[in-house]
């Protein structure tokens, strides 16, 4: 038989929580119309394909397209119809299109907001979205305890922290009782033009803690299309990776792909979260996967 099309991609531990994850995560901020509008039917055949191909883990946020990524990805696991224990969905709090609110209150009320939306009974992580922009204090003192009642009701498996600069994770992990945070969501920081992480990982793997590295394509930039009107970069690397994508086309060689294989290529980190919006991202980003696990 022909592994290449009939392999699907690995799965790899997260932390201590004993989920297997798939190393090919699905980010569901496209689901949201982030990176322009996706139809229903692009969206269900999008998830369809990733469940052929082997993924099992697909992460949203009330953010995301102002509660629409929660939404389009509930009605979208629902259509399919992939059994509620075979995959593992994680969605975030604390960041909303009004603005942040990190309160007890706050985040209480919204993991009901996101299971309605989601049409589910619990979700396996529940994150704190981009914790630079709130009190680090109060999320160690005040969000995390309210996280680990949510976790006591079974409304969420596991507890995790999210954001862009690496300091936060340990501010928080140094600070909280081992075992609250199970898991950590990094973001443009595992990729071919900056690779920060890896300095981290051997604290994170010293705390148990579960990696996920979002955003491998630089939320854009590191694709043959470029990156999307409200990207953060300087026109500098904005023009850089444009070059660099060229570079790689002359050759015959897609910058995604290479950008895909660099971030799976390290095992300390559980999941490679990479937002999609096509069947064809979604069979281009696990043949990256299944082709790199046929050449190691
Ligand atoms: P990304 O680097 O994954 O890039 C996504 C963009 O690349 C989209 O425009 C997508 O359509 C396109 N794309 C995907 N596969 C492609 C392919 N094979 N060829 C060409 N283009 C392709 O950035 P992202 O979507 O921002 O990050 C992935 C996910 O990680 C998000 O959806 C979200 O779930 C999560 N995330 C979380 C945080 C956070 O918690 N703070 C931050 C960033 C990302």
């Amino acid at each position: 038989s022909n592994g290449f099309t009939t392999a699907k991609v690995e799965l790899r531990e997260l932390g201590n929580t004993g989920l297997k994850l798939s190393c090919v995560g699905f980010g569901a901020s496209p689901l949201g119309n982030v990176f322009g509008p996706v139809s229903d039917d692009e969206a269900i055949g999008s998830v369809r394909e990733a469940f052929r191909l082997g993924i099992n883990f697909f992460d949203t946020s009330p953010y995301y397209g102002g509660t629409l990524s929660e939404k389009v990805l509930g009605k979208t696991l629902k259509a399919v119809g992939v059994p509620r224990s075979e995959y593992i969905v994680a969605t975030k709090c604390g960041r909303y299109a009004e603005g942040f609110d990190f309160s007890a209150q706050r985040v209480t009320k919204s993991i009901d907001e996101s299971l309605e939306r989601l049409q589910l009974d619990y979700v396996d992580i529940l994150q704190c979205h981009d914790i630079e922009f709130g009190n680090l204090d109060q999320i160690v003192s005040e969000t995390i305890p309210a996280l680990q009642k949510l976790k006591e009701s079974g409304k969420i498996r596991f507890i995790g922290i999210t954001g862009l600069p690496l300091g936060i994770f340990t501010y928080v992990l140094d600070r909280v009782p081992p075992g609250t945070v199970d898991v950590v969501l990094s973001y443009c920081h595992y990729g071919i033009n900056d690779s920060a992480l890896e300095d981290l990982l051997p604290y994170l793997k010293s705390k148990g803690v579960g990696v996920i590295s979002a955003s491998p394509l630089a939320m854009g930039l590191l694709t043959e299309r470029g990156p999307p009107e409200w990207h953060p970069a300087s026109p500098e690397l904005k023009s850089a990776c444009q070059a660099a994508a060229m570079y790689c086309k002359e050759r015959g060689k897609n910058i995604s792909k290479l950008a895909m294989q660099y971030s799976l290529s390290n095992k300390d980190i559980s999941s490679v979260l990479v937002g999609m919006n096509s069947i064809k991202q979604v069979e281009e980003n696990v043949a990256a996967a299944v082709g790199f696990q046929l050449q190691s």
